[in-house]
């Protein structure tokens, strides 16, 4: 009866250790799971669901098995891949989670998210933020043509390179304030997120309980997988 959790995997072409890593672990570990939550950023960047890319076919099959013999695995999109539409989802049998979502995990309420959401100092994210995903903005983007939106991702992705250089680390850290407004809004002491890259977990009191932060780390040296059952959470690192 264990839940699983891992989120910015970052799949891309041109890192196929973690690829490897990850579909071996489908094929394997993963299939004891009793649920397994994907909590955003699993692609490095999503053009569309009719990307004829070979990399990600390959994790459209693979996914489509495992969720044949694990079908309680839920997809949160982040903010790479929140493109993400109806046939990558149909096809491999992954349920869409909203962002954020109050689950139950051994006995414990928890909220997941991706992350993004909180960082509310970073004001021009999430003014585009917004804007990328209104449905009027996704259907547009959709309506294109495919070699259209592969430079529309490209350009997007360099931006967001050189974006990212000139914006200080706790500018793209979560914001403390935000943290608190949404446990207290979803009634709840425990949040658990990926998309800031830095794993770890973050105690602190709220309205006088104690309340816990947990955070997901990256696939980018190792594949970090939290694992939660009745006799606690742990996080099993897969190596490349
Ligand atoms: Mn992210």
């Amino acid at each position: 009866m264990t839940t699983g959790f891992i989120s910015d995997l970052h799949l891309d072409a041109s890192r196929p250790a973690a690829t490897e890593a990850f579909l071996g672990w489908l094929k394997g570990p993963a299939l004891e799971l009793e649920r397994l939550y994907i909590l955003g950023d699993l692609f490095e960047y999503w053009i569309g669901d009719d990307d004829p890319d070979e990399h990600q076919r390959q994790i459209r099959l693979a996914l489509s098995a495992y969720t044949k013999q694990v079908p309680r695995t839920w997809f949160m999109p982040g903010n790479r891949d929140f493109m993400i539409g109806p046939d990558f989802l149909g096809d491999t049998g992954l349920q869409l989670l909203p962002d954020p979502t109050l689950i139950e995990v051994a006995g414990t309420s928890i909220l997941i998210a991706h992350g993004d959401r909180l960082c509310t100092d970073d004001i021009s994210y999430q003014r585009f933020r917004r804007f990328s995903r209104h449905p009027l903005v996704l259907r547009f983007y959709r309506s294109m043509p495919f070699f259209i939106r592969r430079m529309m991702v490209e350009k997007a992705q360099a931006e967001s390179q050189s974006q990212k250089r000139d914006k200080s680390a706790e500018i793209m850290d979560v914001n403390q304030d935000t943290v608190v407004w949404m446990l207290r809004r979803n009634r709840v002491h425990t949040l658990l997120h990926g998309h800031t890259h830095r794993p770890g977990e973050h105690n602190f009191d709220l309205d006088g309980r104690a309340a816990t932060r947990i955070v997901l780390g990256d696939w980018y040296r190792n594949g970090p997988v939290m694992l939660w059952d009745d006799s606690g959470r742990r996080v099993e690192t897969l190596a490349f």
